[in-house]
């Protein structure tokens, strides 16, 4: 049976709306399309699977169905080697036929590509009087918006970068903290006429065991365009947080219900769990996550996955922890650097140094290392610049005793404690004190068998800590060992000892 084709090639402005339709076979319903962003390729095969050919040209369809296009390889001038090419229906492996075709030159290149930017709204769920989700000192609207302005980010990096990737119109339906109705988000899509919506939310529970990502469609869309977009969707929010896997779902939700274009509603993860809301704290898994999505996007409308590099998306933060006591020349190795978006690193063991490679936005940061006081600092991380920031930790000074202090057996012994502020202060007091160091990790801990060890607390800013010590414990002829201690990785490390003997 003969097989009818119609030709529906773009020419001109009044053509826009056809414009990458090269070939249709009406009977099997398979479209060959051809951008100058992904080349050639078919839509129609097994269902709506979406064959990518690629560099490819002059698609034409034969008496059975098989689709045969040509591949040439060029120096940006001449045509060097042609290849026709041919794929057979309902496969989606193109096979190459050889041959050579004669060299010509080629056509000056076109002014302008040839597919129009595609529409696509981007919609972060609540806003303004409704901050949606509440949990773990966040707010469900200001993720969400933190996502979709990171995403709009990428998509406008996208669209700049001729290299790869897709060209976009966006509409956000709000791009601040404000009130926006469901109808307006889902009437503004319509009238935009956008060819995809996404809508991005977080989730939320009465127990915060729950956890885990998933996203929607609208009821009956699955297997059709929203319900595939979706299907991505999901898969990057998987490979860009890490989350429980709750699955692709479908759902009645309004924005769904009431969009005329492909569109998916995701729920990153619960706003009510400690690990979820760890990612939707972190300004780098909020990039990562925006990064799939755009992936998630392009591929939905036949790009191949391409990651923008014309633009900047994220500057440097380094610096090196030095010994403040000392100078910015006295490095400290392996002191530990945390991010206030939850990112860490050790300073290196030849320089001491650290570098981040951050999105844009402020951060505060904590530099610890054994045996000295933390210090914290803030910087603000500029895109495509290196911001420096070096933090100086001052060494945590043995306490030493302001008298005069009661001596008298029977009475509470009374001590005024001089150390660095912030500085837990223990007293040990015993016939012989003396300490242990534990195995290879140089920890000391007092030994309790031969002493008794009295927390005074914390040494207050001030610097200073009025102890009283009680009765039973200060006996006169003790000796009174005082220990300043840090906690390295939930381990007791004491510092400097300082003793002193009771009379
Ligand atoms: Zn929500």
């Amino acid at each position: 049976m003969p097989l009818a084709f119609t030709l529906a090639l773009s020419c001109g402005a009044a053509a826009q709306n056809v414009e990458r339709v090269l070939l249709a076979d009406t009977q099997s319903g398979v479209r060959a399309w051809f951008s100058p962003d992904v080349g050639l390729w078919l839509e129609g095969f097994g269902g709506q699977k979406r064959v990518v050919i690629g560099r490819g040209s002059e698609p034409r369809f034969d008496a059975q169905g098989q689709l045969w296009f040509t591949r040439s390889e060029d120096d940006g001038h001449e045509i060097r080697r042609r290849e026709t090419w041919f794929l057979a229906r309902g496969t989606a492996v193109p096979v190459r036929m050889h041959g050579t075709g004669p060299a010509y030159r080629l056509p000056a290149p076109s002014p302008r590509p040839l597919g129009a930017p595609v529409k696509v709204v981007i919609d972060a769920g609540h806003g303004g009087s409704d901050p949606g989700a509440l949990g773990n000192g966040l707010r469900e609207a200001d993720i969400n918006l933190a996502v979709a302005l990171r995403l709009e980010a990428w998509l406008a990096l996208d669209a700049a970068d001729a290299r790869g990737g897709g060209d976009w119109t966006i509409l956000m339906t709000r791009r601040s903290d404000t009130d926006v109705s469901l109808a307006s988000r889902a009437n503004a899509a319509n009238a935009f006429g956008a060819a995809s919506f996404l809508s991005i939310h977080m989730n939320s529970f009465t127990t915060s065991s729950a956890n885990g990502s998933e996203t929607f469609c609208y009821t009956g869309q699955e297997g059709r365009a929203a319900g595939l977009y979706r299907n991505r969707v999901q898969s990057e929010l998987l490979s860009a947080w890490g989350l429980t896997n709750r699955g692709v779902k479908t759902a009645n939700f309004y924005v769904l219900r009431n969009t005329s274009m492909p569109a998916v509603l995701m729920e990153g993860g619960f706003i009510t769990n400690t690990v979820d809301a760890s990612k939707m704290k972190s300004a780098a898994s909020i990039d990562r996550l925006a990064l799939g999505l755009l992936w998630a996007t392009q591929e939905h409308h036949g790009f191949t996955r391409y990651t923008p590099s014309s633009g900047p998306t994220t500057g440097t933060l380094t610096g090196v922890v030095y010994d403040a006591s000392q100078g910015t020349g006295a490095r400290i190795v392996d002191a530990s650097i945390v991010l206030s978006d939850g990112a860490s690193q050790r300073s290196v063991a030849t320089t001491g140094a650290f570098s981040f490679a951050l999105p844009p936005g402020t951060y505060s940061y904590v530099a610890s290392a054994p045996g000295f006081a933390p210090a914290a600092l803030t910087r603000t991380v500029v895109a495509n610049q290196t911001i420096w920031g070096s933090p100086g930790l001052r060494p945590m000074i043995g306490p030493s005793i302001e008298g005069p202090f009661s001596t008298v057996a029977g009475n509470p012994l009374q001590l005024t404690v001089r150390a660095d502020a912030q500085s837990p202060v223990l007293v040990l007091i015993g016939s012989t004190p003396q300490l242990l160091t534990i195995g290879n990790f140089g920890v000391s801990v007092p030994d309790l068998t031969t002493s008794v060890a009295v927390s005074l607390g914390v040494v207050p800013a001030s610097g200073t800590l009025a102890a009283s010590i009680p009765t039973p414990v200060a006996s006169k002829g003790a000796r009174v060992l005082m220990q300043p201690f840090a906690f390295v990785a939930r381990a007791p490390k004491l510092g400097n000892a300082a003793a002193f003997e009771l009379k």
